[in-house]
């Protein structure tokens, strides 16, 4: 398809917003997009069985969208009009923290990754930052961008978030690798936009999206003006090639019957996305060189996702309900262990959502009036997430019993001659039928070893940043000085130090002590400590 075509499919030509799942499924069709899975070319990636659950959960936002507005969507400044919270930019605290709600909400009703938050992340980091990259520069950028938002808001399409590249050799910036391509960025400009090479590595929901934000991945220096780049592209424009994440167990999908799947109506997806001389109109560039920005970019955009991250609070929800289901079809509900095990799972799941939301609550405005949550609680959030769900799928597979990784397959149980035998010998207790505890276990196993654990573990690892990139946030933000005034203080080694202190909280703690109406546009911006 051509760049016009294709930018008139995704623009202002199709007259109304997709408003249910439905009508996104549909819009997914037909795309041409070069999809490749285990070494085949997908002809309709809407009817690929692998692929067709990570759909489901994206569609799964249109729906609750519908069902429950005020959740899930808010009135657009720009188009006066109710559109999804994933593409509306946050006017206020409380903007901030619904989309934490909703968020929790999604991971209880998908149990997965539901793919949208990215794009939503991107769109409210890049608000702010065209906005203050104009300040300094004059450029256009910001005017661009809010056209751009308004037109996602008026088609109701969906925005993945294209930040991390495939980085070679991780202790060399963008220019002094060995291949040039490790890193996207600018490899042509012209008088009508510029053209964009490399790839980018673990794209969620990446294929089951419209648009794709591509933003340089790392702090940059004048040497890498080149990948200094952000821009939009539809994920059918030519030149993108996809190829899809194998996840754990995930061929379950493509076999006879649904239980082995454990979730099989849901899941996620990440793809590589390798961009090859992709061109971007300069009316959808929203920075180009601007290599101070790039760090501001990463930074406010971690920001935002590092909290996003309370979607796994939602997910912990459905593992706590299954490892309390399980419990109670072995018959071991009231046993004081067990008990005690689901209040440490829903301890720390709770300790996930409450960091969360208590940086959504410390939100403060940016000077272009968007509203940013608290960084120094918003990577504590996300340090949590690295650790707390692996322990979570440890007392859920302590609950769950070897079963959980010794179960026969779907096909055994339906069989002829030993379906009898394992509905027998396979029941806990003797008034829950065989199966329901069954479906259980393969729950858990999806969620801690099979395809949803892919979402679930390893992504809450590594997505939004390996756990040491929060550190380096949390130690740049722990206002050591302060502490230790505040120690000299009490211990009566430096009574001046309490002056010091009274005068000047500093970043973190000028954001904690003040009233919601003080963290106003005024308050020192996110970024600039
Ligand atoms: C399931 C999943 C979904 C994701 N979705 C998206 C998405 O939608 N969009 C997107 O842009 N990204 C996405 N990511 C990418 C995510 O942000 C990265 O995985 C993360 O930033 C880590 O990068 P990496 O995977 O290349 O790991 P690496 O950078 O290779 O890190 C591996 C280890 O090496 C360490 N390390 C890396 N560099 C250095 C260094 N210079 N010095 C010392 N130690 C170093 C890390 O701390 C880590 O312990 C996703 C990741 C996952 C797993
Ligand atoms: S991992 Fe969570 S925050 Fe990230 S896109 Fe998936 S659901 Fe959203």
């Amino acid at each position: 398809m051509s760049t016009d075509a294709t930018q008139a499919r995704h623009g202002g030509a199709q007259p109304s917003a997709l408003r249910t799942g439905a009508q996104y499924i549909e819009s997914l069709r037909g795309r041409g997009l070069a999809v490749y899975l285990m070494g085949k070319k997908v002809d309709e990636p809407v009817d690929h069985p692998i692929i067709r659950p990570s759909i489901n959960a994206v569609a799964r936002t249109y729906d609750l969208a519908v069902e429950n507005p005020e959740l899930a969507t808010a009135i657009s400044p720009f188009t006066g009009e109710r559109v999804n919270r994933f593409l509306h930019i946050a006017q206020s605290v409380d903007d901030v923290v619904m989309q934490n709600k909703m968020q929790r909400r999604l991971g209880q009703l998908t149990g997965t990754c539901f793919q949208r938050c990215v794009g939503m992340d991107a769109l409210n980091a890049l608000y702010s930052v065209t906005h203050e990259i104009d300040e300094e520069h004059g450029s256009d950028y910001h005017r661009r961008f809010r056209e751009f938002v308004a037109m996602t808001q008026r088609r109701g399409v969906v925005i993945g978030g294209a930040m991390t590249d495939v980085k070679g050799d991780r202790s060399l910036p963008p220019h002094q690798q060995a291949d040039p391509d490790m890193f996207v960025h600018v490899t042509r400009r012209t008088r009508e936009g510029v053209y964009l090479t490399g790839a980018k590595a673990h794209q969620t929901g990446c294929l089951n999206s419209h648009w794709l934000i591509v933003m340089p991945t790392m702090r940059l220096g004048p040497q890498d003006a080149d990948y200094a780049v952000v821009g939009a592209v539809p994920v059918d424009a030519d030149g993108i090639t996809y190829i899809y994440g194998r996840q754990s167990c995930d061929t379950r999908a493509m076999e006879e019957g649904d239980l082995d799947a454990g979730n099989a109506r849901f899941a996620g997806q990440e793809a590589m996305v390798v961009f090859s001389d992709v061109f971007v109109p300069w009316e959808q560039v929203f920075m180009h060189g601007e290599v101070d920005y790039a760090a501001m970019l990463v930074e406010r955009f971690t920001c935002y996702h590092r909290r996003s991250y309370v979607c796994k609070s939602g997910v912990g929800d459905v593992l706590i309900g299954a490892a309390a289901t399980i419990a109670d079809y072995n018959g071991v509900a009231n046993a004081s262990h067990i008990r005690d095990k689901l209040v440490e799972m829903t301890h720390r799941n709770e300790t996930i959502y409450a960091t969360g939301i208590a940086a959504s609550y410390q939100s403060h405005a940016t000077r272009s009036g968007a509203y940013i949550c608290d960084d120094m609680l918003a990577n504590v959030c996300k340090h949590h997430v690295t650790s707390v769900p692996y322990e979570l799928a440890r007392l859920a597979q302590d609950l769950a019993g070897g079963l959980v990784v010794t179960l026969p397959s779907q096909q055994d149980l339906e069989h002829s001659e030993i379906g009898a035998l394992l509905d027998k010998y396979l029941k806990g207790r003797s008034d829950v039928p065989t199966a329901k505890r069954l479906r259980i276990l393969r729950l858990i196993e999806n969620m801690t070893l099979g395809r949803n654990a892919v979402g679930y573990l390893t992504e809450s690892m590594h997505g939004a940043g390996s756990p040491q990139a929060q550190r380096i946030q949390i130690g740049r933000q722990m206002q050591l000085d302060f502490k230790q005034a505040l120690a000299r203080e009490l211990a009566g080694i430096d009574e001046d130090a309490l002056r010091a202190m009274a005068s000047d909280f500093g970043d973190y703690f000028t954001r904690v002590f003040a009233s919601a109406g003080e963290r106003s546009p005024d308050t020192p911006p996110h970024g600039e400590s």
